[in-house]
């Protein structure tokens, strides 16, 4: 099912989206996180239907929310690379959606990895050009998380980019990981695209982001991946409150 992490404006701790997290559970209840099936999957060619199966819990639950009367929120699901040069994936996608006329297409986007990037840059660029025809909106995951190809930007249309959780765990105190964070965003500012910064497990982190400019945050810090009752509880029935951690 669909685990929702939430990501936070960390200027004041209020809401800014969420990220849809797969988990599978045991009859007795244990999670079992993807880490341990998603690999199995792309090798056997099955990731596509997980992707897309996501994809329309994720539309089913904000529907269900929107008829709750609960604030809309935008929330992006994970896209493997395998299901993103399927040629049947964009009708697929946009079959899924046309069940949810309630839900507008920009309330979703897609992530997919940096390793993506591996993909011919025109293929990938030219496959993601044909999906925002349709107001779908991307997310390129874990950057810096590789040797970074800064290219990738000037390349391919992102709406956003989300700064991989090892660039963030060296913050604050390593000074190249400040530059390296400060140049991104500074970056992302004049391509007109938003910054996130996932695995933010302390204070000194968040700090060290938002004096770097990066003003989104992911991570443990605020909350861990959360079931769709437990995120309704926290984030949405009180949306009003502020989600900051008393350290
Ligand atoms: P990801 O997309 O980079 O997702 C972030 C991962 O970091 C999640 O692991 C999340 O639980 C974890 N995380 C969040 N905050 C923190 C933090 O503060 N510290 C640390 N150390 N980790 C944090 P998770 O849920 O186990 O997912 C692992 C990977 O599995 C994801 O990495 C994503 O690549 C893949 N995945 C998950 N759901 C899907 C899906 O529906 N489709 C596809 N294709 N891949 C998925
Ligand atoms: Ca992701
Ligand atoms: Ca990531």
């Amino acid at each position: 099912m669909a685990y929702f992490q939430p990501k936070i404006d960390m200027r004041d701790g209020s809401l800014a989206g969420a990220e849809a997290l797969v988990r599978e559970i045991e009859e007795d209840g244990t999670l079992i996180p993807p880490a341990t099936f998603i690999e199995a999957l792309e090798n056997n060619g099955r990731i596509r239907e997980l992707d897309l199966y996501m994809l329309e819990q994720v539309l089913w639950q904000l529907s269900e929310w929107k008829s709750q009367g609960m604030p809309p929120i935008r929330v992006s699901v994970n896209i493997s690379r395998h299901t993103l040069l399927d040629p049947n994936a964009l009708a697929s996608i946009l079959a899924i959606q046309s069940y949810y006329p309630d839900i507008p297409t920009d309330r979703i986007s897609l992530e997919i990895t940096e390793t993506a990037g591996d993909i011919e840059k025109t293929t990938l660029s030219s496959i993601i050009d044909r999906f925002r025809e349709f107001g779908i909106r991307f997310e390129l995951d874990d950057f810096g998380s590789h040797y970074s190809n800064i290219s990738i930007f000037s390349n391919i249309n992102f709406d956003t980019i989300k700064l991989d959780k090892s660039l963030i765990s060296e913050l604050p105190d390593n000074e190249i990981s400040q530059i390296l964070v400060k140049d991104i965003v500074n970056i992302c500012r004049d391509f007109g695209m938003s910054c996130v910064a996932e695995g933010v497990e302390n204070s000194w982190q968040k700090e060290a982001l938002l004096k770097a400019g990066c003003i989104y945050g992911q991570g443990y810090y605020y909350s861990r991946p959360l079931s769709p009752a437990k995120f309704e509880e926290q984030y949405l029935r009180e949306p009003q409150k502020k989600h900051e951690k008393g350290d």
